[in-house]
C-alpha cells in the first residue's frame, strides 16, 4: 500500500531565507519520527535550491508552488519547470486555486501539467468549486478542470499525476468538508478519469486539502477515500504541524 502523502504548502512564507531554513529543520524532525507517511514541502521557489541541499537523506521531497509551461523565453517574473526541476522540485503544484485567481485558465493548467511530467516531475493538479450548490454544478465544474487538466496526459504517465481536490470554499480556517463528502467526490475524480483515459485512470492518486489540521487529518486519511493531504497555514505553524505528523504514526 502507498504510505500517505503529505504536501506541506508554505505559500508565500516565512519571510526570510534563515526563517526557511529553521522551519525546515524542524519539519524535517518530525518528518523522521513520522515513517508512515511521505513528506512534499512546497516552500517558496526562491528557497528550494537551498533547502534542497538539506534534505535528510531524501525522506522530504520538495514541490514547486507555481511554474510556467514554457521553456524559456520573454516571461517577466515566472520560471519554468525544469528550472524548479533543477532547483530541486520533484513535484508540481498545478492550478492552486490562489494561482487561477489571478487568471490561470484551465488550458494553462493542461499545459503546466504536461510541462511538468516533460521535466520528470509530478505534477499535483489543484481542482475544486468555489461554492457547492444543490443542483450538483459544483460535480460538472469539476469534470472542465480534469478533463483540460489531463488533455495532453497520456495514459502511460497517469500513475504519475496526484489530484488535489481542494474545495475554495474550505481552504484557509479550521474545518474540512465531511470525509463522506469526501468519499464522494473522490470516487467522482476517478470516474472522470476513467471516463476519458481508460481503466488506468484508477491508478491516479486522490489528495484532499482546505483547513486540514492536527484534529481532522487523521480522520479524512481514513474515511475520505483519498491517499494523502495537502496542508496550507497549518504547515508553517511548527507546533500544529509536528502535532498534525504525530496523528498520523498510526495509519
Ligand atoms: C491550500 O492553500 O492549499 C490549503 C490547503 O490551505 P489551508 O490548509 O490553509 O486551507
Amino acid at each position: 500500500m502507498l504510505k500517505p502523502l503529505v504536501v506541506a504548502n508554505w505559500k508565500m512564507n516565512p519571510a526570510t531565507s534563515r526563517e526557511a531554513k529553521k522551519l525546515f529543520e524542524v519539519t524535517k524532525k518530525a518528518a523522521a519520527k513520522a515513517r508512515t507517511i511521505t513528506l512534499v514541502v512546497a516552500p517558496p521557489a526562491l528557497y528550494l535550491r537551498e533547502l534542497a541541499k538539506g534534505r535528510a537523506g531524501g525522506r522530504v521531497s520538495f514541490c514547486v508552488q507555481s511554474a510556467e509551461a514554457s521553456a524559456g523565453g520573454a516571461h517577466t517574473g515566472e520560471i519554468s519547470m525544469r528550472q524548479a526541476k533543477d532547483a530541486g522540485a520533484s513535484y508540481a503544484l498545478v492550478g492552486h486555486s490562489e494561482v487561477r485567481a489571478r487568471g490561470m485558465s484551465n488550458t494553462d493548467a493542461g499545459r503546466q501539467v504536461a510541462a511538468a511530467l516533460a521535466a520528470n516531475m509530478r505534477p499535483i493538479l489543484c481542482v475544486g468549486e468555489a461554492k457547492r450548490s444543490p443542483s450538483g454544478a459544483h460535480f460538472a465544474f469539476v469534470a472542465e478542470q480534469l478533463k483540460a487538466g489531463f488533455e495532453q496526459v497520456p495514459a502511460s504517465k497517469l500513475s504519475d499525476i496526484i489530484v488535489a481536490y481542494e474545495p475554495v470554499w474550505a481552504i484557509g480556517g479550521e474545518e474540512t468538508m465531511s470525509p463522506r463528502e469526501m468519499h464522494e467526490m473522490a470516487i467522482f475524480i476517478r470516474k472522470t478519469i476513467v471516463e476519458t483515459h481508460g481503466p488506468k485512470g484508477i491508478s491516479t492518486r486522490v489528495i484532499y486539502g482546505g483547513s486540514v489540521n492536527e484534529d481532522n487529518a487523521d480522520e479524512m486519511l481514513r474515511d475520505g477515500d483519498v491517499s494523502g493531504i495537502l496542508v496550507g497555514h497549518v504547515s508553517v505553524d511548527v507546533a500544529r504541524f509536528t502535532a498534525l505528523l504525530s496523528t498520523l504514526s498510526n495509519i
